[in-house]
């Protein structure tokens, strides 16, 4: 399967955000974001003029690389959040949300969700009691998450628990610390989700 491999800092730098990519790295001083702010290339100093749909690209792209969705896979997500009823930048987010490496990640039960993603591949999550390894998989509110009861005595999984319990948790998830498990109990509203991502932006672009 097609991934970016380049370096993930770039990215951040490129959408003029922290994007938040590469865990324990992201809260500290060595975030490249932090000491280098503006974006990278030769010119990346010089004054950008951006257009209205430089804008909404950009938005786009943001969106893309924090969730790190494919182009094709994330305009299937558009066109299923535009076939839904409601507020379709809402639910493109809600669709985007509930992605079992986003999931995983907001459980803390993985630094990253680049690291999510790889976990899930490596098959150390369970979802409702059955191995998925797709990084993709969407869940539903209900569903339970957890890490496989063979890869929690791994030394990393004990590390990645104590590293877990110091996290915060959305109202959103119920999580079992001790167990390093959770909860889906319902879907986000748009408030309770914290990207800096303005979603119109990208139904603009789409819908030109
Ligand atoms: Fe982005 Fe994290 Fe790199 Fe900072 S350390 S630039 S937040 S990926």
């Amino acid at each position: 399967m097609a991934r970016y491999k380049d370096a993930s800092c770039r990215l951040c730098r490129r959408e003029g955000a922290k994007l938040y990519l590469k865990g324990d790295r992201c809260y500290s001083e060595k975030c490249a974001f932090g000491r280098k702010g503006y974006p990278p290339g030769a010119h990346g100093q010089g004054r950008q003029k951006i257009s209205e749909y430089g804008m909404q690209l950009r938005e786009k792209q943001k969106a893309r690389r924090i969730y790190g969705v494919l182009e094709r896979q994330f305009k299937r997500y558009f066109e299923e959040a535009d076939r839904r009823k409601g507020i379709t930048g809402e639910i493109l987010l809600q669709i985007l949300e509930s992605r079992l490496d986003n999931i995983i990640y907001r459980m803390g039960l993985a630094r990253s969700r680049t690291d999510a993603r790889q976990l899930i591949r490596h098959g150390h999550y369970l979802v409702n009691g059955r191995k998925v390894n797709i990084p993709s998989y969407l869940t539903r509110p209900g569903d339970l998450v957890a890490v496989r009861e063979k890869s929690k005595n791994s030394p990393f999984f004990k590390e990645l628990a104590e590293w877990g319990a110091a996290q915060g948790t959305v109202n959103w998830l119920e999580v079992d610390r001790d167990n390093m498990s959770g909860k889906v109990i319902r879907v986000p509203s748009r408030e309770e989700l914290d990207v800096p991502i303005s979603e119109h932006l990208i139904v603009e672009l789409y819908s030109r």
